[in-house]
């Protein structure tokens, strides 16, 4: 089971599709249980993994060493990479796997995050790779109207630090846009030329690391899924600072997804329904995510529309297939190369 750790709801910067810091109303901005509560409660999981989250999780460091000391764990976390050494090097040679915030090129980046935040951002992630770490590096990507899915994530593929890049489309908890104009454009164009790019380094034995991509095609191949592909409210759950559990980190102010508390545990689950479970896409998309699904905040046509480029996206990927499997077969690639996420790291799989 994965557990996503609120470590504060406050953040130190402001993005422009997030806002910054979470009101201390809704996601207290310090910690108010015991990590021996958080013991108990996790203690009788045998293969447990433990996700720092926030507001951003740095600006509480204390609490992550403190829990990194007292559970034994796979160690996960996302941060806005602006913090880094607020941890000594020991604790981040620990971690199974690092999100680090960057919206791809450093002139999008920053229009999104703030003036200087790539450089930081970039600099935090070689700090990292040069201390030594060994676990995995992944870029952890919001995509909006100025974002050029090919440009962007190639870039960050191939920039050096990250071993991996996911990216969230930006839809459902900003306002409308015209995404479905981005999408034709801009989007779908883009994921056909990264699909090709990904076919093309498989032939030269280099599996790129597109996290979406890879987490399809783990389905197809090894027939694994879950439904969200997140796992929220299934198989992920998050604890706030006071100790209430959540079935998805970002609804943290709606009833459906409050689901239990840390002293009495998981009182129930919450699942994704129809129209996804008869969808023929329903194994790969997993119906994408459990909070636009109960949410739809954009309204049916707009869930419709994210779903039409959901299933693009998917054909996209599952027309490679037959390459990909020519390619084990001749041994350029294997199979195993092919299996990612190796557990719930907190990529979304779905954009
Ligand atoms: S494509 Fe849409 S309807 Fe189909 S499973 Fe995904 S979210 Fe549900
Ligand atoms: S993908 Fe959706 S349901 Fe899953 S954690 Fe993210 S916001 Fe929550």
């Amino acid at each position: 089971m994965l557990y996503i750790l609120f470590t504060t709801g406050a953040c130190n910067l402001r993005c422009t599709y997030c806002g910054g810091s979470i009101p201390r109303e809704l996601v207290p901005w310090s910690i108010s249980y015991s990590v021996e509560e958080l013991r108990k409660f996790i203690g009788k999981d045998p293969d447990p993994i433990i996700a720092f989250y926030g507001g951003e999780p740095l600006l509480n460091p204390d609490f992550i060493m403190e829990v990194m000391d007292s559970l034994e764990a796979k160690f996960v976390i996302q941060t806005n990479g602006t913090l880094v050494k607020r941890l000594p090097v020991d604790y981040w040679m620990r971690f199974d796997a690092v999100l680090m915030s960057i919206d791809g090129r450093k002139e999008v980046n920053d229009l999104y995050r703030g003036k200087g935040n790539y450089d930081r951002v970039v600099e935090a992630a070689k700090w990292l790779k040069e201390m030594g770490f060994k676990g995995d590096l992944i870029a952890r990507m919001a995509l909006w109207y100025a974002s050029d899915v090919y440009e962007d994530v190639k870039h960050l593929l191939y920039l050096g630090p990250f071993d991996h890049v996911h990216w969230q489309l930006n839809v459902v908890w900003t306002e409308r846009w015209d995404f479905e104009g981005w999408a034709r454009s801009s989007y779908l164009p883009g994921i056909k030329k990264l699909v090709d790019l990904w076919i093309e380094e498989m032939g030269k034995g280099v599996v790129l690391g597109i996290v979406p991509f890879l987490g399809i095609m783990k389905v197809e191949l090894f027939n694994e899924w879950t439904a969200p592909p997140c796992g929220a409210g299934v198989e992920s759950f998050s604890v706030l600072p006071d100790g209430r559990i959540l079935a998805c980190p970002i609804a943290f102010d709606v009833s459906w997804s409050l689901v239990g508390d840390l002293r009495r545990g998981i009182e129930r689950k919450v699942f994704i329904g129809e129209p996804c479970t008869s969808c023929p896409y329903f194994k790969y998309c997993g119906g994408r995510c459990l909070y636009a699904y109960k949410e739809r905040l954009w309204g049916e046509e707009g869930f419709r529309s994210i779903c039409d480029i959901t299933k693009r996206t998917i054909d996209y990927v599952l027309s490679a297939k037959k390459r990909i499997l020519s390619l084990i077969r001749e041994g350029v690639i294997t199979k195993e190369q092919l299996y990612y996420p190796p557990f719930n790291n907190t990529t979304e799989i779905i954009p």
